[in-house]
C-alpha cells in the first residue's frame, strides 16, 4: 500500500510514522508513507495557500488551486488513489471503515487548517471522514490515526496477526478484560478462573465479560 498525506505541517507526521509498528511496516516494504506539502504546490513566491472567504466572515480558508496542484502530483504517481478529504463533518471513522481502506492499494489524505477548504477542493474527494463530532486544529492529527488504525490492519505487519481477530469491535464484541503479572497487585488479584488452565472455561469467561463489557457500551452509546 501507498498512503500520500497532504498538509501544510508535513513535519508534524515524522515523529509518529518513524516510530513502532508503522516505522516497520515501512521498513519490510509492505506500506510507503509520504507526507507531501501543499505549500509546494503554491504559485506565489510566498507559497500562500489560504486567503480570505468571499463574503466576509471570520478566518482564512484553504485556497483550491495548491491542493489540486498537489493532487496531481499524487494521481502522476498514481491515477487510482483513494481520496479521503479530512473534515469534523465526514463520515465519522471507525473500525469498518479501517478494515475498508485497508484494502486500497494507494491512499490521499487531505489535511485541512485554518477555515477549511474551499468548497471545490471537495470535489477531489472520494470519500470525507470525520475523527468524531469535535473540531481540531488541523486535519493532522486524524490522518496520524486513520494511518495507524489502516497500518496495522495490513498483512504481515503485525508480530502475531492472531492479535487482530480478538481485538474490540471483532464480532461486534469489545474485548475481555486482559492481566499478565504480578498476580496481585496492590490489593487487585487476577481473577482465579485465569489461573485454573481450564481453557474452555477462560473462553467462556472471556466471551461473557465481552458481551457485558459490549451492553455497557452500547448503554452509554444509546444514552
Ligand atoms: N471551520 C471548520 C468547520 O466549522 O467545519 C473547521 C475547520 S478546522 C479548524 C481545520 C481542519 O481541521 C478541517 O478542515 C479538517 O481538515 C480538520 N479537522 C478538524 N476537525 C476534524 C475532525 N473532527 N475530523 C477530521 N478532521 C478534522
Amino acid at each position: 500500500m501507498e498512503i500520500f498525506v497532504l498538509s501544510i505541517f508535513p513535519e508534524m507526521f515524522d515523529c509518529v510514522f518513524n516510530q513502532s509498528i508503522i516505522k516497520r511496516a515501512q521498513q519490510k516494504g509492505i506500506v510507503q508513507i509520504e507526507a507531501i506539502n501543499i505549500r509546494d504546490f503554491a504559485l506565489d513566491k510566498h507559497r500562500t495557500t489560504d486567503d480570505y472567504p468571499y463574503g466576509g466572515g471570520a478566518g482564512m480558508v484553504m485556497k483550491p488551486e495548491p491542493i489540486y496542484r498537489a493532487m496531481d502530483y499524487v494521481k502522476s504517481k498514481n491515477s487510482n488513489t483513494h481520496t479521503i478529504l479530512l473534515t469534523p463533518a465526514g463520515k465519522i471513522f471507525n473500525q469498518q471503515k479501517a478494515k475498508e481502506l485497508a484494502k486500497k492499494s494507494s491512499l490521499a489524505i487531505i489535511c485541512g487548517r485554518y477555515e477549511g477548504f474551499d468548497e471545490r477542493v471537495r470535489y477531489l474527494a472520494d470519500e470525507e471522514i470525520s475523527l468524531g463530532r469535535f473540531v481540531l486544529s488541523g486535519g493532522e492529527i486524524a490522518a496520524m490515526a486513520i494511518v495507524d488504525a489502516v497500518v496495522r490492519l495490513l498483512e504481515g505487519v503485525l508480530g502475531n496477526p492472531d492479535s487482530l481477530k480478538e481485538e474490540t469491535f471483532e464480532d461486534g464484541l469489545v474485548e475481555y478484560p486482559q492481566y499478565t503479572r504480578p498476580r496481585v497487585f496492590r490489593g487487585m488479584s487476577v481473577p482465579d478462573i485465569l489461573l485454573s488452565g481450564n481453557h474452555k472455561k477462560i473462553k467462556e469467561w472471556r466471551m461473557q465479560q465481552s458481551k457485558l463489557r459490549t451492553l455497557k457500551l452500547t448503554g452509554e452509546e444509546d444514552g
